[in-house]
């Protein structure tokens, strides 16, 4: 008998031994109460291994996930089980959890989150961040104001080239704040640079509370801002969020009526550009108010009036709560392609 037991004690011992060889420190931490419940009858050998394995593994998935947040830059972790989508009806639900399936990142698509402050782009952004790392995929997480410094300072220091392949690593880009803080100049064709980089390689999800025809005035540049809407919404789909700030909620009866239940992302009031006279320009560019006016076409097309690519669940103040518009944009692409004068890709872009 105690043959027996001095046998089993050093056969526990090997496992110890064994289990910080193979760097398991979870499974070490529970071995000495798996075999006491092994003794007392209460596991077989195969659960036994079972639990030892599985707390091992939820150990190094847990610490990998933390790992993967940190270097995604997901400092301020948002779920979708941590969204009230109550607040929301705007938002469909089940085409949020469509894309939490994730699918987009296989098809590297874009996703866009417009719609007013505190509307929780972000964190419907950040949630799915979230979902993607645990499913092993690598994402980071930056506003565009930072992306845009980073692009500038590298290329100020003769690195943009190597900037611009770091921020394509990730299977998913999540830029977040389109349209809060102005654009430095050159900042738009740097994020152009970027954009057309992981155009159809890579995933990415854009936050912003300016409606695509404003792009025009957020990146100071027409040119820039149709070129950055023609990748960016060709194999999108567009998520748009009307109702209040879930910040202010508990102080909406003091804000102002037009701000509480009002959407700040007004349909693009479309005014149809000017007839060109003597087209194309003598220059062979257009002038950036037929370029705006393009930009507002372009935009325009995105209305319920466009043609019938776009798929949508329900209609609000003329713009569609999602939108999947692979074939339209195209064809808007494919338009702005044909004009004559138009130099596309735009130089310099
Ligand atoms: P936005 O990016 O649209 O300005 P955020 O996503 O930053 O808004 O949301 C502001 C705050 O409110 C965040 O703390 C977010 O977690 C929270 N929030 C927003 N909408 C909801 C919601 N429907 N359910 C739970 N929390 C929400
Ligand atoms: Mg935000």
């Amino acid at each position: 008998m105690s043959a027996a037991l001095d046998t089993a004690s050093s056969m526990i011992d090997r496992i110890r031994h064994d289990l910080v060889g193979l760097k398991m420190p979870r499974a070490l931490e529970a071995l000495d109460h798996v075999v006491r419940r092994l003794e007392h009858g209460e596991l077989s050998a195969l659960e036994a291994i079972d639990i030892l394995l599985s707390e091992e593994l939820t150990l190094r998935e847990n610490s990998r996930i933390k790992t993967a947040l940190r270097m995604g830059r997901l400092a301020t972790i948002k779920t979708l089980a941590g969204f009230d989508f109550s607040f929301q009806p705007s938002l469909d639900k089940d085409r949020i959890f469509t894309l939490a399936q994730l699918g987009f990142i296989e098809r590297c698509e874009a996703v866009h989150f417009l719609g007013p402050p505190g509307t929780g782009k972000s964190h419907l952004a950040t949630a799915l961040g979230v979902e993607a790392v645990k499913a092993g995929k690598s994402v980071y997480f930056t506003t565009l104001a930072d992306l845009i410094a980073a692009l500038a300072r590298a290329e100020r220091e003769g690195r943009l080239q190597e900037r611009i392949r770091f921020f394509c690593r990730p299977s998913l880009l999540i830029v977040d704040e389109i349209g809060y803080l102005p654009v430095i100049a050159g900042g738009g064709n740097l994020f152009f640079q970027l954009v057309n980089a992981r155009y159809e390689r890579g995933a990415m999800i854009l936050t912003s509370n300016r409606g695509f025809a404003e792009w025009g005035d957020v990146f100071g540049d027409p040119v820039v801002a149709t070129a950055l809407l023609d990748r960016l919404l060709h194999h999108a789909v567009v998520v748009q969020i009307e109702g209040s700030s879930y910040r202010l909620r508990q102080h909406a009866e003091l804000m102002p009526e037009h701000v509480r239940s009002k959407a700040l992302i007004t349909p693009p009031a479309f005014t149809p550009p000017p007839k060109p006279r003597g087209w194309p320009p003598k220059n062979g560019h257009l002038s950036m108010t037929t370029q705006s006016a393009l930009l507002g076409k372009f935009t325009a097309a995105l209305t319920p009036a466009a043609p019938s690519a776009i798929q949508t669940s329900s209609w609000r103040s003329g713009w569609p709560t999602v939108l999947r518009m692979s074939s339209l944009t195209q064809d808007v692409g494919l338009l702005l392609f044909r004009l004559p004068g138009l130099g596309w890709p735009p130089a310099g872009v």
